[in-house]
């Protein structure tokens, strides 16, 4: 964990950088429906977990700078004005959605409650792109309310975050993953190595060696000031601990190896 990384001054180095080196950034519905994609090129996802106020202030910065990204809203952290001043931005608005977990993985009631929700979005803002929100501490996964006859084209939707773009760390031709979940971007990049902190994200960025990056960005996880920065970094910690309590849940709880949802659960 890294204590005095993710400030805002990180963030705006990264971005910084990203344009420095021209790496072109699609949000996620552009980036799912554009069939050729110019390199290098990045695309950053933002989950809006909590902390609204943060967000707002970091969808300022990516504008201020001619940047456009996609943010998450949960119903929790989404509202008019906000989904209002994001589009007017530049940014993309999309639904953070957790309603498999929220009816306890009641398949049907689930997607009365997607339906529902998504309607409530959509009378304030262009809902393309959907995410799903990790909860470590429920038996279930939000990614398991689409199977079958239930996909996403369902509702009239582009892309679901998880679902519709393909990663991989290993493989030139698909964007390496990067999150700054736990404080640690935690990817290795095949022709480059190690990514830990912001500054190796720069660092990779300025070699030349990822020219196809999918970042996960929570704001609330970053910090405006020294202020900021303590409460972030004790939350976080509170936080991982949590995580590691409920994987051990999980391992005992579930023994099916659904491997989509248990790299979710560990991603966000
Ligand atoms: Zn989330």
């Amino acid at each position: 964990m890294n204590v005095s990384d993710f400030t805002f001054d990180h963030y705006g180095r990264l971005l910084d950088a990203a344009l420095d080196n021209d790496y072109t950034f699609y949000t996620v519905e552009e980036y799912v429906t554009r069939a050729e994609h110019d390199d290098p090129h990045i695309v950053v996802r933002h989950d809006v977990d909590r902390k609204v106020a943060t967000a707002r202030a970091m969808a300022h910065v990516e504008a201020g700078r001619g940047i456009s990204t996609t943010y998450y809203f949960r119903t929790s952290t989404f509202s008019p004005e906000v989904a209002a001043e994001f589009e007017e931005l530049g940014h993309e608005v999309g639904y953070h959605y957790e309603d498999f977990v929220k009816t306890r993985g009641d398949f049907e009631a689930a997607h009365e409650r997607f339906a529902r929700n998504l309607d409530e979005f959509r009378e304030h803002a262009d809902i393309a792109t959907i995410c799903p929100h990790g909860s470590p501490l429920s038996p279930h996964h939000n990614l398991d309310m689409w199977h079958g006859e239930y996909g996403i084209d369902r509702y009239d939707l582009t892309a679901e975050a998880y679902l519709s773009v393909d990663t991989a760390s290993d493989d030139p031709e698909k964007p390496s993953y990067v999150s700054d979940t736990g404080r640690d971007w935690a990817t290795t990049i095949a022709d480059f190595g190690r990514i830990s902190t912001t500054d190796d994200l720069i660092a990779a960025m300025e070699s030349g060696t990822c020219d196809r990056l999918y970042l996960l960005v929570h704001p609330g996880r970053w910090s405006r000031n020294p202020a900021e920065q303590v409460q972030r970094v004790a939350w976080d910690v509170a936080a991982e601990a949590g995580k590691s309590v409920a994987k051990g849940a999980h391992a005992l709880g579930r023994s099916s190896g659904d491997w989509i949802s248990r790299a979710m659960r560990d991603r966000v």
